[in-house]
């Protein structure tokens, strides 16, 4: 017996899928690649652009034609989409056997069972992950106008840092080297006092983990305590994804982001005095609802000014529920992608221009893959680094002599 899962979005939806794999398989099913392979098909869907919905609906669409012909087939919707757009699912796929939201998603075994033979329920094995992601705190409370996660995902809640502790231990006493800590706004993190710096300290004092990442970060939120601490932990990588979403305090003021350039500017020259070796990157959304050629040219020159190690560029796309469709979406398609082409070369541009500072320079690089004798992993920075090798190292840190940079990688010989 076999499942199959797709997902669609975040790494929030990545670690919800791993989740559910992880409980599948411990009812005896097997993994596959294929969907047309499988008894069981889950597709965890994102719903923070629309083009996330239009690719869910379209796999939903050859679904129904794999359902027609294995009508013993079970077909599950969960996730973001699944949560707000209950009734439409269940209504245009009535082939669909059960649709879960996301703010249930931990109920999947309960309702999966439902479908399945629950005698065939084994223990779960630990198996062994380098990399591990693990989600310190579910929704959002910020309500950034132009976002639908606070409705799906609900409000913030801050998970049990003893529990994220046992998680995290278990992980790396079973071989994980790498964790990534998970959260819509990590910087707001706090659990009976716990503040997130304290939960950074807690984690990395866990013997044999070598890496800890996070992820995400709100400006407004980034206290200075934390910056030390990312300063003068070893194990904590040396990369902030820190979004600004517009350079122009009109429009950060519709977007309910609560800070303005300059604070978010000078909050990155701190961060980068304190920590020299800091990779930045950051969101922008383009062509949010009355933005202007001058206010996207605030934005231009602010990716020109910060020097952003890399850029994760979006046009406005409407979404339900949120403030922001109370504006019009008056900025054109058109506009939106020749702004995201723009501010894309751009930092095509920068971000090549700062790889180039690592030729010649060592690099540690913590190895994730190996395909026709070609490793790959990334280093502290969080940049991705190839290089040719005999063998796989997966799992391995190694140092590495960089002869090449590109926008989005690095490539040089490991030094043996
Ligand atoms: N919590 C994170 C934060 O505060 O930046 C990010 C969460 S969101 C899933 C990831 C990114 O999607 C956001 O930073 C934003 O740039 C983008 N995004 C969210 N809603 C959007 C929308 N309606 N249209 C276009 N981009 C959007
Ligand atoms: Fe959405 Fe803003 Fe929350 Fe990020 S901080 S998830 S953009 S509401």
């Amino acid at each position: 017996m076999k499942f199959f899962i797709e997902t669609i979005g975040c790494q929030m939806n990545v670690n919800d899928s791993d989740d559910i794999s992880e409980y599948l398989s411990s009812c005896g099913y097997e993994k596959t690649t294929d969907y047309l392979k499988a008894d069981i098909v889950v597709l965890n869907t994102c719903s923070v652009r629309f083009s996330a919905e239009h690719k869910a609906y379209s796999f939903l669409g050859r679904l129904k034609e794999y359902k027609e012909q294995n009508p013993n087939v079970i077909i599950g919707v969960v996730g973001c989409m699944a949560q707000y757009a209950y009734k439409e699912i269940k209504k245009k796929c009535p082939f669909v056997d059960f649709v879960l939201g996301a703010k249930n998603i931990q109920n999947f075994p309960e309702i999966i069972n439902k479908f399945i033979d629950s005698k065939q329920t084994k223990h779960k094995t630990a198996k062994k992950e380098t990399f591990k992601y693990i989600t310190i705190a579910r929704g959002c409370s910020n309500f950034c106008t132009y976002c639908i996660v606070p409705f799906v995902r609900g409000q913030e809640v801050s998970i049990d840092s003893d529990k994220i502790y046992s998680f995290a231990k278990e992980a790396v006493d079973n071989g994980t080297k790498e964790i990534t800590l998970l959260g819509q706004n990590v910087n707001s993190y706090d659990f009976n006092g716990t503040n997130f710096t304290k939960l950074i300290q807690k984690i990395s004092s866990i013997s044999g983990l070598e890496r800890l990442r996070f992820m995400t970060n709100h400006p407004k939120d980034l206290s200075d305590e934390l910056i030390n601490e990312i300063a003068r932990n070893n194990k904590v990588c040396k990369h902030i994804h820190l979004p600004l979403q517009s350079a122009s305090d009109r429009i950060l003021k519709l977007m309910n982001r609560k800070y303005t350039y300059e604070q978010y500017k000078e909050l990155v020259f701190k961060i980068k005095n304190k920590i020299p070796d800091i990779n930045i990157t950051s969101d922008i959304i383009v062509g949010f609802p009355t933005e202007t050629d001058d206010d996207f040219k605030k934005t231009f020159l602010a990716a020109k000014e910060l020097k952003f190690g890399g850029l994760f560029i979006f046009k406005y796309s409407p979404r339900p529920k949120t403030f922001a469709l109370q504006f019009n979406d008056d900025v054109s398609v058109e506009i939106k992608q020749k702004r995201l082409y723009e501010l894309l070369e751009e930092s095509n541009i920068i971000s090549k221009k700062i790889n180039s500072n690592y030729i010649n320079k060592k690099v540690d690089v913590l190895v994730e893959s190996f395909q026709d004798n070609i490793c790959c992993g990334r280093n502290s920075q969080n940049l991705k680094v190839f290089f040719p090798a005999e063998q796989n190292l997966n799992g391995k840190i190694v140092k590495v002599n960089i002869n090449n940079a590109l926008a989005n990688s690095l490539s040089g010989n490991m030094i043996v």
